[in-house]
């Protein structure tokens, strides 16, 4: 039984530590300079990125119903085109990232 009792301490553990982990990584990166005649990102850019989420279905870490603009390192603040907008992630500076795309990056936010 302590077995079981420390398996499930190490998974909480775990997660907790990935979630405080992802937060200042978010909110330190909240400057960046994303307009909008950046370059839009292409399928393939970093991180198995694509512009339609549908296109990694059968990528082995995407989670169903992930996509750009329900990522934590989406930005919304950003002057673009109807249906794009920015990346906090370092791999996606300066770079429009449709909010229809999925990288696996992906933090469900
Ligand atoms: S980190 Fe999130 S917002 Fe950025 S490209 Fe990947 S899925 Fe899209």
């Amino acid at each position: 039984m302590p077995d079981k009792h420390n398996a499930d301490r190490r998974a909480f553990l775990r997660r907790a530590s990935a979630a405080v982990a992802a937060i200042p990584v978010v909110s330190l990166m909240g400057t960046q300079s994303v307009h909008a005649a950046d370059e839009k990102a292409e399928d393939g850019h970093a991180h198995d990125y694509v512009n339609d989420a549908a296109d990694a279905a059968d990528h082995p870490q995407f989670q169903e119903g992930a996509r750009c603009d329900n990522c934590a390192f989406w930005n919304a603040n950003v002057d673009a085109p109807e249906g794009w907008g920015g990346c906090f992630h370092q791999d996606f500076q300066n770079v429009l990232v449709n909010e229809a795309g999925w990288c696996d990056a992906h933090v469900m936010s």
